[in-house]
This record gives structure tokens, C-alpha cells and sequence, in this order.
């Protein structure tokens, strides 16, 4: 039997832990080997809407925080690759890599309905199945039914944690302390991000 691998891609700007107990929940209710938390380098849909740190930082953000998770990981092939990040691109990536691997994309319900607008998403489709796990402030996706998704649910405790609300927080110099790992922050610090501490 092939390897059994997630990947869950996002801008984690900053990852938090809402991300990690979703990935390490996937990977134990699917019985996943391993999961990777993909790092965009350019997350194209976010663009122009609000300014994206630095990949270099946000993937120094993953590296810290699934320092000590087993078989959770982090994901640098999308920044590797440069330009736009296609999840189609990083899947015909990782099947070519690992033949015989089978593929699972997690996602939030609050993305489960943009699923539409990815490009090439028909690739998707055919080159991995979509874990949708629950995320406070959506809905469980509809219309996901008779598109050719081959999709698994997975429930995961509702943590109403968003990078949104961590940017703010670091802004105005709330605490970050235990919505992100203490690793992740120490980096945050470390690099001054957010601009923490000003
Ligand atoms: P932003 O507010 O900047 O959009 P975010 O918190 O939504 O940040 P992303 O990097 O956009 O984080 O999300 C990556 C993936 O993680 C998406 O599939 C999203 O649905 C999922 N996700 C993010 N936060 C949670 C959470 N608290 N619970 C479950 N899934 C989450
Ligand atoms: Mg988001």
C-alpha cells in the first residue's frame, strides 16, 4: 500500500493552532502518514486584498510550530516552485514523487465553497481526495455532491482562532501565547513580525 499523505496548504500568516489541530485530527481520523502543511508563495487569491508577509517567514512560522507534532510538516515545494501557487501544480508534483501515494487536500469549510474558483480544478480532482473539516464562522459546504469530489469530512474541535485576528492582536500588542505555539512566537519576536512589540 502507498503512503497515505495530507496536504494542506495555506498562507499562514501566522499559523495557529486551529491549523495544527486540524491537521494532526485529519491525519489520525483518516489514518494518514503524514501531512504536510503546504506554505504558499503566492497565495494569488489574496493578493491585492490585504499585504502577505514575506513566504520566507511564513514557512519559518510552519517550521517552528510542527517542530515537535509527528508527521506533521512543513511544506516548502510551492515556494520552491515561486510564482503563484497552484494546489493542481503541487499534487501532479507529489504524485509524480510518490507513485502509488494516495492524496488528500484538507480544507476549511470557509474554502470548501471557493473550491470552484481554483484553477485546474478538475486535476484536483482526479489527483486527490478533499478533506473538509469544520471551521467556526462557516457553514458546512453544499454543492459539493455530484461535482466528482471524492470528499471525506472530519470533525475537529471548533477553534475560533483566525490569522486575521492574530495580525490584529500582534498589532495592537495582545498576546499570541497559546493561540499560536510558543516556537512560532518566539519567531515572531525574533524577526518582528507583525509588528509586535512596537
Ligand atoms: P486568514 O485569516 O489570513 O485567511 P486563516 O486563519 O484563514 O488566515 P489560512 O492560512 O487562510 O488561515 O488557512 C489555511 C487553511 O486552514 C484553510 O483551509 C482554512 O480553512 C483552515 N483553517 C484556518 N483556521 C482554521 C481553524 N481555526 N479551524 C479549522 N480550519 C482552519
Ligand atoms: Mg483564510
Amino acid at each position: 500500500m502507498g503512503e497515505r499523505i495530507g496536504i494542506f496548504g495555506g498562507t499562514f500568516d501566522p499559523v495557529h493552532v486551529g491549523h495544527l489541530v486540524a491537521a494532526v485530527n485529519a491525519k489520525h481520523a483518516l489514518r494518514l502518514d503524514r501531512v504536510i502543511m503546504m506554505v504558499a508563495n503566492v497565495p494569488w487569491q489574496k493578493v491585492g486584498r490585504r499585504s502577505v508577509s514575506p513566504a520566507a517567514d511564513r514557512l519559518a512560522l510552519v517550521e517552528a510550530a510542527v517542530g515537535g507534532v509527528p508527521g506533521v510538516e512543513a511544506g516548502r515545494a510551492e515556494i520552491d516552485r515561486g510564482g503563484d501557487s497552484y494546489t493542481a501544480d503541487t499534487l501532479q508534483e507529489l504524485s509524480e514523487a510518490h507513485p502509488g501515494a494516495e492524496l488528500f487536500v484538507l480544507v476549511g469549510w470557509d474554502v470548501a465553497p471557493e473550491l470552484g474558483t481554483w484553477a485546474r480544478v478538475e486535476e484536483v480532482k482526479r489527483l486527490a481526495s478533499l478533506v473538509v473539516v469544520n471551521r467556526p464562522g462557516a457553514g458546512p459546504p453544499r454543492g459539493l455532491d455530484g461535482r466528482g469530489w471524492r470528499v471525506e469530512e472530519v470533525t475537529v474541535p471548533n477553534l475560533e482562532i483566525s490569522s486575521t485576528d492574530l495580525r490584529e492582536r500582534a498589532a495592537e500588542g495582545r498576546p499570541l501565547d497559546y493561540l499560536v505555539p510558543e516556537a512560532a512566537v518566539a519567531v515572531i519576536r525574533e524577526r518582528g513580525l507583525y509588528a509586535v512589540g512596537r
